[in-house]
């Protein structure tokens, strides 16, 4: 039998900590809970989850500098669910840029929440689904090397750390050099068709991305009014 995937649960509300957690447990995770940012990294760090669903608004350190820890300090590449408030856009964007793969607003149904996790989790587990992972081929443009299988991405030899969005964004792109992806073509590509996520977000996800690239960051081209393409030209 294998143990159970276990998630952490960072939440400062009490009744919206206990509905994740009833629903989590009863769909099968383990679950570990924390009141507030500094003790859910602490619980990050000696439990080591397989998935966090981390609310913004949290008392002293809010979710987004929790989320950038995560990400900046242990260089982590755990999915995160952001919870945020009702359709606060420069919420979502910010938790976008700090790193987040995806975000909730609230209220939300469990029934969303649980195929929300289970969508991260099926794409940050090797998915046997998708046969672009499983490709055992390597990606070489410019000074970037992408290895799908192993969720590897090297700038001029030096592995990156991105986030699986940030990841499955270059990855689109660079199989097709100099095609154009429209923003809704991109979050058709990495979240489904029925998926809302705004132009906007993929804009703060694409300069996230060519943060992380540095000196191969040309590579991404902006086509104005159109979207975004791997470049075609030698870098
Ligand atoms: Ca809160």
């Amino acid at each position: 039998m294998t143990s159970p995937l276990s998630i952490l649960v960072i939440e400062d509300e009490e009744d919206i900590q206990q509905l994740v957690t009833y629903n989590l447990v009863k769909a099968g995770f383990q679950v570990f809970c924390a009141d507030n940012g500094e003790s859910g990294l602490r619980s990050f760090i000696t439990n080591g989850p397989d998935l966090i669903v981390l609310d913004l608004m949290l008392p002293g350190m809010d979710g987004l500098k929790v989320c950038e820890e995560i990400r900046s300090v242990h260089k982590a590449e755990i999915p995160v669910l952001m919870l945020t408030a009702k359709g606060e856009e420069e919420d979502i964007v910010a938790g976008l840029a700090a790193g987040a793969d995806d975000y909730l607003p609230k209220p939300f149904s469990p029934k969303i929440l649980l195929a929300r996790i289970n969508a991260l989790l099926r794409r940050s587990r090797l998915p046997s689904s998708d046969e672009d992972i499983h490709e055992k081929m390597v990606f070489v443009h410019h000074q970037i090397t992408i290895i799908p299988h192993r969720y590897e991405v090297l700038v001029a030899n030096e592995p990156i750390h991105l986030t699986h969005s940030e990841f499955q964004i270059l990855l689109l792109l660079a199989k097709k050099p100099g095609w154009v992806y429209s923003r809704q073509q991109i979050i058709n590509d990495i979240r489904g068709f029925d998926y809302s996520l705004t132009d906007r977000a993929i804009d703060v996800l694409i300069s996230g991305l060519r943060k992380k690239l540095g000196t191969a960051a040309a590579a991404i081209d902006t086509v104005r009014g159109v979207g975004y393409r791997f470049s075609d030209q030698p870098g």
